[in-house]
């Protein structure tokens, strides 16, 4: 079930998330709730459980269709991921559900691995570049309790949604 996106300022969404311990129903229902919240939202290519007020380690991706994806792995269901290779930064353009009224420049790498267990409780290695790695690493970083606002390159690199949705 889509659940409603918690917005910036709220505590959940600058803590860090706690590891999931046991793929349990209750866990699995949260990985079904992203997944759906995802969907409900058509120009969303990720959330993470703190942006849904679960302060667990969990996220899912899909950059399926983006124009500016070039790797894409569809679907990705990613319990207690790691970022283990993070190289060849660039700037880019991100906006978060999380933050609707602005988008910002942030230099993220173009190229990582991340290491993840899926929803089986199965170790996958995903690599990724271009707008999936940056998709990858702005979700992490919701684990972390860190927000793209963290990250913008200058204050003058910060920018007004004219319209959201
Ligand atoms: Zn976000």
């Amino acid at each position: 079930m889509a659940r409603p996106i918690r917005l910036v300022g709220e505590p959940v969404l600058h803590e860090p998330a706690r590891p999931v311990a046991e793929l349990d129903a209750a866990v699995l229902a949260v990985v079904d709730d992203l997944l759906a919240t995802m969907r409900a939202t058509s120009h969303s290519v990720g959330v993470a459980a703190p942006q849904i007020g679960v302060g667990l380690r969990i996220a899912v991706v899909d950059v399926t269709g983006h124009p500016k994806a070039r790797s894409c792995h569809g679907e990705l269901v990613l319990v207690n991921p790691e970022l283990v290779l993070a190289e060849h930064p660039a700037v880019g353009r991100e906006g978060c559900m999380s933050v609707p009224d602005l988008t910002g420049d942030v230099a993220r790498a173009t190229h990582v691995v991340v290491r993840a267990l899926d929803r089986d409780g199965v170790e996958q290695i995903i690599e990724a570049d271009a707008f999936e790695a940056r998709a990858l690493q702005h979700e992490l970083d919701h684990l972390d309790g860190t927000l793209f606002l963290d990250r913008v390159v200058a204050a003058d690199r910060l920018f007004r949604r004219k319209v959201y949705r």
